[in-house]
């Protein structure tokens, strides 16, 4: 599952790529758009929020995608070879002169009118890496339910949109909060949000994110996908363990001393 960090950068390149430019050739591989074709159209602008992209036209239309577990766009200079995987992968074309944008795997490929944008994006909570940022409406929605565990409450992006597998085991490893304590229980809420939201900030620019300020292979994730290993502080092995609503069960890690599981009551 990308971060919300993945998805901006993805728009941000997309955008440099295509705004203000005409497109040269237009294609949806999608049954519902088979039909439909932007030729001619100019991309206003390419934007994310939470991990939703937004291709906004000249003819007041908007393109929604969606990565979900497998997909990305890819950019690749005209006349360049596709690299982004198989053909048939392939869901949609937009090219301008001088590039080609190409997304692959995308689970979520629609047409709407700009206007009606909050209709597919509007139940989504405040944006860690949106210019708007609302820190104090994120913290009253992460903080509604006190009897949800934290790190569910972290990944429901109707709360506060952005955070993926990745940067919820590492911003709770962080703050020293067990992946399953309970909202009400987390004695500074506002911090873990802001935290969340610095380690977003932090990474946007960069293709390997690293939570522990070092970049090196291996060195830059505290407990992520490092089951078994010694904690970073402590030594002690992390732990690794899937839960979440049923059907959205998510893999966390954790120290169990570093962040121990609160006692009950
Ligand atoms: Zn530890």
């Amino acid at each position: 599952m990308p971060e919300g960090d993945t998805v901006w950068r993805s728009c941000r390149r997309l955008h440099e790529a295509l705004a203000g430019h005409e497109l040269t050739r237009c294609e949806f591989r999608v049954p519902q758009l088979a039909t439909t074709d932007l030729t001619g159209v100019t991309v206003r602008e390419v934007v994310s929020r939470g991990k939703h992209q937004l291709f906004r036209f000249s003819n007041a239309m908007t393109l929604h995608t969606h990565f979900r577990m497998e997909g990305t766009w890819r950019i690749f200079p005209r006349g360049r070879r596709w690299s982004g995987g198989q053909e048939f992968q392939i869901r949609a074309v937009l090219a301008t002169a001088d590039h080609d944008a190409v997304g692959y795997r995308l689970p979520v490929v629609e047409l709407l009118p700009t206007a009606e944008e909050e209709s597919v994006v509007g139940h989504i909570g405040p944006d860690l890496l949106g210019p708007d940022f609302d820190l104090d409406e994120a913290v009253r929605r992460v903080g509604a339910d006190p009897e949800r565990s934290i790190g569910e409450a972290l990944l429901d992006q109707r709360l506060v949109a952005g955070i993926g597998t990745l940067y919820r085991s590492e911003l709770l490893f962080l703050q020293g909060l067990h992946p399953r304590t309970p909202v009400g229980r987390v004695a500074n809420l506002r911090r873990v949000v802001q935290r969340g939201q610095q380690l977003l900030h932090a990474n946007r620019w960069r293709t390997e994110q690293s939570t522990t300020g070092d970049l090196r292979p291996g060195r830059s994730r505290y407990v992520f996908e490092r089951p078994g290993q010694p904690c970073r502080r402590c030594g002690t092995p992390v732990l690794t363990e899937e839960f979440g609503p049923r059907g959205q069960e998510r893999r966390s890690y954790w120290c169990p001393r570093c962040q121990p599981q609160p006692q009950p009551g």
